[in-house]
């Protein structure tokens, strides 16, 4: 049973067109993908019968581990509403980070070392948030 399932499951997976290569951006958020996300979901499509398979347009994107872990079975059928849904998530997950005011050199000098290297490293880690958040061109290159 359980095998039977696996292979259904492959079958499926099989179905769906290759959009691009595992190391391209992710199709949500820009960074270096790590997998593909399956778009609709395999969750979904497992459950319908051939002849609905056959009438969508199934295709899978690169996407980074986190993105794609993020959108897990979620039932959003294209790109765009699925990079929102992804965008908000991490908007939240980070929101801290986030609303972190920008510090000025002279002010970062009169704290400790530590507090010095944990505030600059958040605010690296913001800056690459915010890139991240607002990738949404993903077929204009520069
Ligand atoms: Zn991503």
């Amino acid at each position: 049973m359980v095998l039977h399932r696996r292979k259904a499951f492959l079958m499926d997976d099989c179905a769906y067109d290759i959009m691009g290569r595992e190391g391209d951006p992710c199709v949500y958020c820009g960074q270096e993908s790590s997998g593909h996300d399956h778009v609709p979901p395999l969750a979904y499509i497992s459950k319908l019968d051939e002849e609905t398979k056959n009438h969508l347009n199934l295709r899978k994107f690169p996407a980074c581990r986190e993105c794609n872990s993020i959108l897990g079975d979620i039932l959003l059928k294209d790109i765009r509403s699925r990079r929102a849904y992804v965008h908000e998530k991490l908007r939240s997950k980070y929101a801290s980070c986030l609303r972190m005011p920008a510090w000025e050199e002279n002010e970062l000098e009169e704290l400790g070392r530590n507090l010095q290297d944990n505030i600059r490293s958040r605010s690296v880690f913001a800056s690459h948030l915010r890139d991240r958040l607002s990738f949404h061109r993903s077929k204009r290159r520069k």
